[in-house]
């Protein structure tokens, strides 16, 4: 499959028929596996083969045709599918490293990525280092003296300030530490971050994947050996396996993933462009404008594209903020993003709530600040309802 194009593999890449030909992907509603005989069971248990199950937390039907096509869509050798995009971050890391180990990881994170780095790692005996993560130089200081892994977002959420991954993953390779990258605001359709130089990528498939707002889950894709030998062994014996029903809403969801992340993202731009002229919005940030500062870098790693969600700042705060929310008539007032159905976020009062307003400052997360996550209704009711709500403010 690998030398066919990627709608072809996101449609067809990965799939087991079962004896009766079923066309849409069959869901193994099965926790266990009977065995032909108590020799086969020994067997199975002493080394199970390709396709050869025991027990649906260790791997199953349905749940190894998504790491598979989703390993083809990425470009990586191997993937292992977990119950949320948590479950993938701290999977990932937790694996690989042991007390005594130190991670650099730049300081915009997801708020429950920023509490395994910054809560949990160090009980466990892990140094954790920040660093401003668009800042090659203090990602370099931070990698000098030696480090185990690194981890960031490759767009920072909510800001979408990008990290280079092939500039600190050069960095971070000469330091002797593995890559990982939490790719979920680039999302599949857009990343090349294998290629460019990450070890290890992870997604929180309740986002783009699903895409429709059903289902949590996460994905680690790496090297064989990486996920075989070190994340397979952690995640089947702590419990955090993606569910078969789970792999199967994410399967479908793959199939229109690139076909809604396109229109999407094509939305985003028509928004961000209108919104850029409005006088209650003093700031826009969508690394698809040509007035965005790391535009060069949008074009190198993503190919050009800006993704589908869309930051801004409208004057007079969190007044002024709620005002826009509460006048939105399509868009929707929620949390998640990469949904089919447009969502409008305000990060200081829910995602990033925890955070001091010293820290929220230091992360460029103003009270007026929207984070708008934008779907594939039609864009020209997208632009109106925004401008109409802007213009309420
Ligand atoms: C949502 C998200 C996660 C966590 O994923 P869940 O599926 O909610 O567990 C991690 N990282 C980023 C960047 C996210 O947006």
């Amino acid at each position: 499959m690998t030398t066919k194009g990627r709608r072809t593999q996101a449609v067809h890449g990965g799939t087991q028929r079962s004896q009766w030909g079923e066309m849409s992907e069959a869901i193994f509603l099965t926790q266990g596996f009977a065995y032909d005989s108590a020799e086969q069971a020994e067997a199975r248990f002493i080394q199970a083969g390709p396709d050869e199950y025991i027990y649906a937390r260790y791997g199953n039907p349905t749940v190894a045709m998504f790491e598979k096509r989703i390993a083809l869509l990425e470009g990586a050798e191997d993937a292992f599918a977990t119950a949320s995009g948590m479950a993938a971050v701290n999977g990932a890391l937790v694996s690989m490293l042991r007390a005594g180990d130190r991670v650099v990881a730049a300081r915009a994170l997801f708020g429950s990525c920023l509490y395994i780095l910054e809560e949990i790692l160090p009980r466990f005996g892990v140094e954790v280092v920040f660093v401003d993560g668009a800042d090659l130089a203090q990602w370099e200081a931070a990698l000098a003296p030696g480090a185990k892994a690194v981890f960031f977002e490759s767009m920072a959420n909510p800001t979408l300030e990008l990290v280079d991954i092939e500039g600190v993953a050069k960095l971070a390779h000469a330091a002797g530490a593995l890559v990982v990258v939490d790719n979920v605001f680039s999302t599949p359709v857009y990343s090349k971050a294998i290629a460019q130089g990450a070890d290890a990528v992870v997604y929180s498939a309740t986002k783009h994947i699903d895409g429709q707002g059903r289902a949590l889950g996460g994905v680690i894709l790496g090297t064989r050996e990486f996920i075989r030998k070190t994340v397979e062994p952690y995640m089947k014996h702590t419990g955090g396996s993606m569910s078969p029903f789970t792999a199967w809403i994410m399967l479908k969801g793959l199939e229109t993933l690139e076909l809604r992340v396109r229109a999407q993202t094509a939305s985003a731009g028509a928004i961000a462009e209108a919104v850029s002229g409005h006088g209650k919005v003093t700031l826009v940030s969508y690394p698809g404008l040509d007035s965005h500062p790391q535009r060069a870098l949008a074009q190198r790693q993503l190919g050009g594209a800006g993704g589908t969600v869309v930051s801004f700042e409208i004057d007079g705060g969190k007044e002024a903020a709620f005002r826009f929310c509460n006048a939105l008539e399509i868009v929707l007032i929620s949390n998640n993003l990469g949904d089919a159905k447009t969502i409008a976020t305000h990060p200081a009062t829910t995602t990033h709530q925890r955070l001091t307003p010293e820290q929220r400052a230091g992360l460029g997360i103003s009270d007026g600040l929207i984070r708008l996550s934008v779907g594939i209704e039609a864009t020209e009711d997208l632009v109106a309802d925004i401008l109409q709500a802007l213009d309420a403010v």
